[in-house]
Formats: C-alpha cells, sequence, structure tokens
C-alpha cells in the first residue's frame, strides 16, 4: 500500500515493518549480523553501507513520515548533518547558514568548513531578505533550522525554497525540532530534511541517533560520502528505535497539547516577563505557523521577571527536570545562557535576545495540572524579594 496514503498513525506504526516469516511474530526480527552472503545477490549487504535488513526497513518509514522517496540513518544528528552539508559544499562553494541554529551544527561550520577550502555566511537575522543578501555566485547550499532554538523564531520556508530555485542553490531544513508530525518541509520545496533522531524520534531520551530524507538520486550522492565517513547506527539501536518510532504521532500531540496549556498558563502568570511559543496569538509567528505547520510543536520559552532567581527556579523543580536535552516523554527545562549559548559573550546573548532569566522548556506528556503545580511551587520558592 502507498504509505503516502496511509494516516500518520498507521504509518509509524506499520510503515517499513520487516515481516517475520519464520516464526510470525508481530514485531520485526532484529538482524545483527555484520557479515552477509555476496553470491548471487543484487546488494550485498554490511553495515556502514546503510543497508542491513533494519536499517533499509526503518529507513522507508522516515522517508514516508518525511514524504521524501528515500532516507538514511544515522549514529546522531551530527553524523546526518555533517554527512549532508559536506556531501553539497567542496572547496570554493559558500554556503548561507541560518543565524540560530544548533550550537552542534554552528560549531562544526566555524571549526572545520575553512580546512575544506568552504566559506559560509549567516544570516542576519530569520527573514527571507536577509537569506537573500547573503547570496554569491558560488552559493550551492542554503541551511535553515526552524522552529529556532531557544526563542522558537520560524523561518518562511516555502520563501526559502523559492528564492533557492531561483538560483539553482540546493536547500537543507533541520526539522528536528517540529517532527514530520508537525511539519514537512519537502512538501514547501526544501529539497533535503534532517533530524536528530536523538530528539523525538527516539522521545524517551534513551537513543542517539540521526536521518536524513530526500529524493532518491539526493540521498544517493549522501550515501556516497556517508558510508566512507562511517557514521551508521548499530541494528540493534535502529530495532529500538524502529519502537519508539511508533508512537512518535501520539507521543508528540500529547507534548504540543500540553505546550499549548503551559504556554498560555505561563502567559498570565505574574512572575513570567514574556513567552515565546508560536501557538500563541501574540507571538510574531503565528499567522506564518499557521500556513506552514500542522499545529505549533512542543518546545516553548519564557522569561522569569527580574525578582525571580532562574537558577533557583530551576533547582526547585520537583517534577520537571532541568536537563541538557529535549523532546523526551518527561518535561525538561534548561538556561540556555548556562548551556548551548554559554560561549557567547554576554553582549552576542543580548543581541540574540537570550537573557540569563530566559528558560528553555521541552514539554513532556505529564498530566497538566502537574506540571503546573511543580512551576508554581517552584516560583514561591525562588522569589527572592518575597
Ligand atoms: C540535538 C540536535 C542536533 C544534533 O543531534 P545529535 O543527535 O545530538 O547529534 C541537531 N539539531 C538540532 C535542532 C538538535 O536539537
Amino acid at each position: 500500500m502507498n504509505s503516502k496514503k496511509q494516516g500518520l498513525n498507521t504509518i509509524c506504526t506499520h510503515s517499513g515493518a520487516i515481516e517475520d516469516t519464520v516464526f510470525k511474530g508481530s514485531v520485526s526480527p532484529l538482524y545483527m549480523s555484520t557479515s552477509f552472503d555476496f553470491m548471487d545477490v543484487d546488494t550485498k549487504r554490511y553495515p556502514r553501507y546503510f543497508n542491513t535488513p533494519n536499517q533499509e526497513h526503518l529507513s522507508k518509514k522516515i522517508a514516508a513520515l518525511e514524504h521524501a522517496e528515500a532516507a538514511l540513518i544515522f549514529a546522531s544528528g551530527m553524523a546526518a548533518i555533517s554527512a549532508t552539508l559536506l556531501t553539497f559544499l567542496k572547496s570554493g562553494d559558500h554556503a548561507v547558514i541560518q543565524n540560530d541554529i544548533y550550537g552542534g551544527t554552528r560549531n562544526f561550520i566555524e571549526s572545520h568548513f575553512k580546512n575544506y577550502g568552504i566559506e559560509y555566511n549567516f544570516t542576519k537575522d530569520l527573514s527571507s531578505e536577509s537569506f537573500e543578501a547573503c547570496i554569491q555566485p558560488n552559493t550551492k547550499l542554503i541551511y535553515v533550522e526552524t522552529p529556532s532554538n531557544p526563542l522558537l523564531k520560524l523561518v518562511d520556508l516555502f520563501a526559502i525554497a523559492k528564492l533557492a530555485k531561483s538560483h539553482q542553490i540546493t536547500t537543507a531544513a533541520d526539522n528536528t525540532f517540529a517532527s514530520p508530525v508537525i511539519q514537512n518541509p519537502i512538501d514547501l520545496g526544501i529539497d533535503i530534511v534532517m533530524h536528530s533522531a536523538t530528539k523525538y524520534f527516539g522521545g524517551h531520551s534513551d537513543i542517539s541517533a540521526g536521518a536524513v530524507a530526500s529524493t532518491q538520486k539526493i540521498m544517493d550522492k549522501i550515501w556516497d560520502l556517508a558510508k566512507d565517513f562511517g557514521g551508521n547506527l548499530s541494528d540493534y539501536t535502529v530495532w529500538l528505535l524502529e519502537r519508539s518510532m511508533k508512537t512518535l504521532a501520539i507521543r508528540v500531540k500529547a507534548q504540543q497539547r500540553n505546550a499549548k496549556r503551559l504556554a498560555k498558563f505561563l502567559e498570565k502568570h505574574s512572575a513570567v516577563k514574556s513567552v515565546f511559543y508560536p501557538g500563541l496569538k501574540s507571538s510574531p509567528y503565528h499567522s506564518l505557523a499557521k500556513i506552514q505547520m500542522k499545529g505549533f510543536g512542543a518546545m516553548l520559552s519564557f522569561e522569569l521577571k527580574k525578582q525571580y532567581d532562574a537558577d533557583e527556579f530551576l533547582k526547585a523543580l520537583r517534577l520537571i527536570k532541568p536537563s541538557m536535552s529535549l523532546a523526551g516523554v518527561e518535561s525538561t527545562m534548561l538556561l540556555p545562557s548556562k548551556t548551548s549559548h554559554a560561549l557567547l559573550s554576554e553582549l552576542d546573548r543580548a543581541n540574540q535576545g537570550i537573557s540569563d532569566q530566559l528558560i528553555r522548556f521541552s514539554l513532556g506528556i505529564e498530566t497538566k495540572k502537574d506540571l503546573i503545580e511543580d512551576i508554581e511551587q517552584a516560583i514561591t520558592v525562588c522569589n527572592v524579594k518575597k
């Protein structure tokens, strides 16, 4: 059955499953073999060729979710992103990179591009005009990430895809924060979609993985480099990832419901200065979100007023975990000024709108009233001017 015609939850549950023809078990068998017969076969299988049975099949689920022809699974989001960037950028090429991207991606570009002779510019802001202003005759790739971290700003994917096509430039989007449940960049004209599968795909904070999806032609190109870099995921973890992905849509939708409710709660709270969430009518990105997303996602951030100590607030939480990563079924919070953006100067942080009072909130699936109770009690504790 054509998976594009199937519903989201059916794709999550069934697409790309391996049929157990021997024992008729209900779930995909796990094939741990690293060695396969080479005689009389069409495909020579090997883990680093990304074509063991479990890798090949789970890739089909990811491609179906992103409305792509093909996909590859990697050992981390950065393995997927670095392989994609270096496939499309050679010595002498130029890339336009969105400002406000994931710290690891930014670090990869700033630390290593010069060694490959690759030129790049970070955009001034997230407007399409600012992307256009960076384009040069040797620009080969435009790189975007929307919603952005930690202020949940949006990039107009359709406008960027159109701009890039008019200059014959390839486009790549990091879709980690939205997940394919909320956003499909390929439908808006973007060429390549990347994921840190460590986040929503895994969803339980216990798997490191990455993925790239695109046309078969583009994926063949990425494969050609990726098989030599060797960033494939072990089949055992591929199998665990398949198990996680069966509940991707129901998890993300439950998390998103919490995000919407908590954003509204925080917006009305007297201790909160501002809330950043595209689902709020007050967000400058609300109308764009309604056009390009199928919801508003499960990440938000908010700023506590000055008389509340953000450090003490995080320490006082009993249910919500202060934690570095995101997207798990458990709610987590972090201070961007002390984690993802700690290496920037105070001035750079201020210019990006990241104050010491800013808290990033990754919503889990807990009961809303328990999350609210936890926040209320922590706010009482951290009020330094009671
Ligand atoms: C975590 C993350 C990455 C990197 O993924 P890893 O699995 O940690 O390598 C890339 N992009 C975004 C938006 C992320 O949140």
